[in-house]
């Protein structure tokens, strides 16, 4: 069986563990292949290789590493399908939206090569009499970025790119549950010019990240996954005295009001709900129902639901494919069973879904509920499935109120065609990322990506210009050249006068 390795000091290693783990084909169910999982030794190396890489790689001319990112994506552009066909073999979306991701994490790339003037510092000429001064932003030196399985290639493609176009030396911890893609990537930074030791990938679990906590020579985390985890890797890593950004997870809301275009909201909230199986932290998985709109848009939605075109990610007429491992699957059909003991309304059930010749893969149907409340655990915690629960409010004050009041805040949508209630939205909500009859307003990359509350614990949000911010500190040069009268010890604080 095909064995995941590490990608560490420029080659292929098993390491030093004996640890292995499945990987699945979430459409059959079968073990397709194992991943490695690494041990503190395993980090140390690649730590090590990337402290010797550093100062080359910091010394060499921002145009120069910029140079290697335009390589890089045109390799990219060339590789997407063979990298989307490992991205649909082991998370099991559909192949145009593992394409669609390969885009989105390239996009980073292109913004990346914009290194020399992103890195470029700020002069002041006479900050002082005969005195200049400038800022300037450097590398941080070996940073590491730890990802989720349910973007294997654009949410690494948000952190290296940044980092290794800032100088910086780079470990990616991707996830264990589809671990392949990351490999090809580091193949085409490497097939890219990007220097031996630059960049590094160590596979593995708690393991591997905790020692990736704990490594002094590591100096910045770079996390996303659930808010459990995020929590916790922003409490270890600031207490171990990193710097660290860590995305959550998420319960994104659409604010549904009476005068919107029912038909493009329901189609919007189709895909937004139900791509990629809701296994995104964009995932619209409430709509709120302001006003007499209710009725009629469970009546729009229903039948859409039903017709959803379920299948292997590989068929090309398939609109949704299987969730990632049966353990998910069996924790997402446990929230649709928590839905009904709840009193939710069960309009749709995907329970029990089972397709032809793919009778053991990890398969449900899209859900849909109604009448879901606020007290509910279906409304309050992330079932990252093709679920959407619709909640029932008044009027447009009680729905902000809701998308306020709840835990989360990465994206959040209003579906209208009136300017003063989106405007009232965009203004009044506490979330990262707002929609105006956008259901997944995913920032482009010279933006930045990030939500609010339990969705981000930390200071930056990610790629874009903070992502630079993140992966440089600050130096500011104040520089005088001595020349003329000699004016003896100075003891009091310097002025301008
Ligand atoms: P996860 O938290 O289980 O895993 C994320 C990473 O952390 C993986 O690399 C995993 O190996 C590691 N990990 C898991 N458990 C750990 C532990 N106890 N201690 C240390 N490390 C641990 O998340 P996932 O299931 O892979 O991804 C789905 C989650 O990610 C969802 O909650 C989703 O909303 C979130 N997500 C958020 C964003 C965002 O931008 N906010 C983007 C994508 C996904």
């Amino acid at each position: 069986m095909d064995l995941v390795q590490h990608h560490i000091g420029g080659g292929r290693t098993e390491g030093r563990g004996t640890r292995r783990s499945d990987v699945f084909d979430p459409s059959t169910g079968a073990v397709a292949r194992q991943v490695v999982q690494g041990t503190a030794g395993d980090v140390d190396d690649a730590v090590q290789a990337a402290r010797a890489a550093f100062p080359g790689w910091a010394a060499t001319p921002p145009l120069v590493r910029a140079r290697v990112m335009f390589r890089f994506r045109d390799l990219l552009e060339r590789n997407a399908k063979a990298l989307a066909a490992i991205i649909t073999a082991e998370h099991g979306k559909v192949l145009s939206d593992a394409l669609g991701e390969v885009t989105r994490g390239m996009e980073v790339v292109e913004y990346a090569t914009a290194a020399p003037e992103l890195l470029k510092g700020d002069f002041t000429e006479q900050a002082g009499r005969d005195i200049d001064a400038w800022s300037m932003r450097q590398p941080l030196g070996v940073v590491a970025g730890i990802t989720p399985f349910n973007f294997p290639v654009m949410v690494p493609l948000w952190m290296m790119p940044m980092a290794l176009a800032a100088g910086n030396c780079f470990i990616l911890k991707p996830s264990e549950r589809d671990p392949s893609a990351s490999l090809m990537l580091a193949d085409l930074l490497h097939q890219a010019g990007l220097p031996t030791g630059v960049l590094q990938v160590v596979h593995g679990d708690k393991e591997v990240v905790d020692a990736i906590l704990h490594h002094p020579d590591i100096q910045a985390v770079s996390f996303v996954g659930s808010t459990p985890v995020a929590r916790y890797i922003q409490q270890a890593g600031i207490a171990a005295g990193k710097r660290v950004q860590a995305l959550g997870g998420a319960k994104n809301h659409a604010v549904v009001m009476p005068d919107c275009d029912l038909d493009r909201t329901a189609d919007a909230l189709m895909g937004a709900a139900y791509g990629s199986a809701g296994e995104r932290c964009m995932a619209i998985s409430v709509a709120v129902a302001v006003g007499p709109v209710a009725d009629r848009l469970v009546e729009t939605l229903a039948p859409r639901v039903r017709a959803l075109r379920v299948g292997a990610g590989t068929e090309p007429e398939v609109e949704m494919g299987p969730l990632v491992t049966r353990a998910h699957l069996d924790r997402v059909s446990g929230y649709v069973d928590l839905g009904v003991e709840e009193g939710a309304e069960l309009v749709v059930d995907g329970r029990g879904l089972k397709l032809q010749g793919f009778e053991d893969g990890f398969f449900i149907g899209g859900t849909l509920f109604d009448r879901v409340t606020t007290a509910m655990r279906i409304y309050k915690e992330e079932i990252f499935g093709p679920v959407l629960g619709v909640v029932r409010v008044p009027d447009f004050d009680s729905a902000l109120r809701i998308v306020n009041e709840n835990e989360f805040g990465n994206g959040t949508a209003i579906f209208t065609r009136d300017g003063d209630s989106a405007r009232a939205f965009v203004h009044g909500v506490q979330a990262g990322m707002v929609g105006v009859n956008v259901p997944i307003p995913v920032p482009m990359a010279f933006h930045s990506f990030g939500g609010w509350k339990a969705s981000l614990f930390g200071d930056h949000h990610m790629h874009g210009p903070e992502g630079i911010r993140f992966f440089t500190r600050l130096k500011t040069v104040t520089s005088r050249w001595p020349a003329g009268i000699r004016s003896g010890a100075e003891f009091q604080m310097p002025t301008l006068g």
